[in-house]
């Protein structure tokens, strides 16, 4: 497997493959690989001829006194997996070429980015937005693939790649979890292990919801309620958000229909974790 670092030479790399005609794919990450990571890297690697990881802590979608400097990484571990996985090329583009000073250029996607996650991390959308476009234009893949596990970003990267008309498909891919229920993130090593216990409570308050919602609750308030109420149950877990939104533009929703996103966040400890369902209310 080849390390690039280069945004010149990366632009080469997939240029050629694409003259073989090969099918490439794109798995962005900032590293410090766990399962949720590699089940992108396989999917790909069933897909596409060449496949290809970023890896690159994004310093743009990181607010000033957010996890930027302490975010967990070990390059050489990732190197390892990556291989183990089967992927052809990492890209590790150092922070000052990728945003080359003075930086002036932002992708701004509208509405869905203010709510959910972007209600509380202002301008962390257009952070993510923009090095995913960015990204796109440098690794011009086929397709690229993202986790669900980030449900809005996924929504907010599909947006974006349908209005600026990128040629690129994306592929969203289920939230790969530990034995007992925890979303896998790499902010997961932040956890104390009474707070790694306390975690799994957001995963319960996605059960519930489901439970709730097949046993034919429509009002979202009723199971958003119930759900919050659980999680403050656990003391050490804060929730800073429990909604239920229409999946297509994130809207808060009347009554449960369609395709609905739960999703929530709460502060475990130092971290910040988030989770959501993506269930289908049929009636
Ligand atoms: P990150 O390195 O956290 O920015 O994540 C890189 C990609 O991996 C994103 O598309 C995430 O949605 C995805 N990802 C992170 N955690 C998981 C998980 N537990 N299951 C599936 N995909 C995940």
């Amino acid at each position: 497997m080849r390390v690039v670092t280069s945004i010149s030479e990366m632009r080469k790399v997939v240029e050629e493959q694409r003259s073989y005609g090969k099918i490439v794919g794109l798995v962005p990450t900032m590293g410090f690989f766990h399962q949720g990571h590699i089940s992108l890297m396989h999917a790909a690697r069933e897909e596409c001829d060449y496949v290809v990881v970023s890896l690159f802590v994004n310093p743009t979608q990181f607010a000033p006194g957010e996890d930027l400097e302490d975010y967990p990484r070990d390059l050489s571990r990732d190197v390892e997996m990556a291989t183990e996985a089967g992927v052809d090329c990492i890209f590790h583009p150092p922070a000052e070429d990728m945003y080359m000073q003075p930086y002036l250029t932002y992708v701004m996607v509208e509405e869905i980015t203010d709510r959910l996650c972007g209600a509380s991390r202002p301008g962390h959308f257009r952070g993510v937005a923009t090095v995913v476009a960015k990204l796109f234009n440098i690794i011009p893949a086929h397709r690229a693939y993202f986790g669900l596990k980030d449900a809005q970003q996924v929504q907010v990267i599909r947006r974006m790649a349908r209005d600026l008309d990128f040629d690129i498909e994306v592929v969203a891919c289920p939230t790969v979890r530990e034995s007992d229920g925890l979303a896998m993130s790499s902010r997961n090593v932040y956890l104390e292990p009474e707070e790694r216990k306390a975690a799994t409570v957001l995963h319960r308050s996605l059960q519930l919801a489901r439970k709730l919602v097949a046993e034919g609750e429509r009002d979202p308030e009723k199971v958003t309620g119930d759900m919050h109420a659980l999680i403050v149950r656990e003391s050490l877990v804060e929730p800073e958000y429990v909604a239920a939104v229409d999946w297509d533009l994130l809207t808060p929703l009347d009554r449960l229909e369609g395709w609905v996103l739960f999703a929530l966040a709460a502060r475990v400890g130092k971290a910040r974790l988030i989770d959501n369902a993506l269930i289908e209310v049929k009636d």
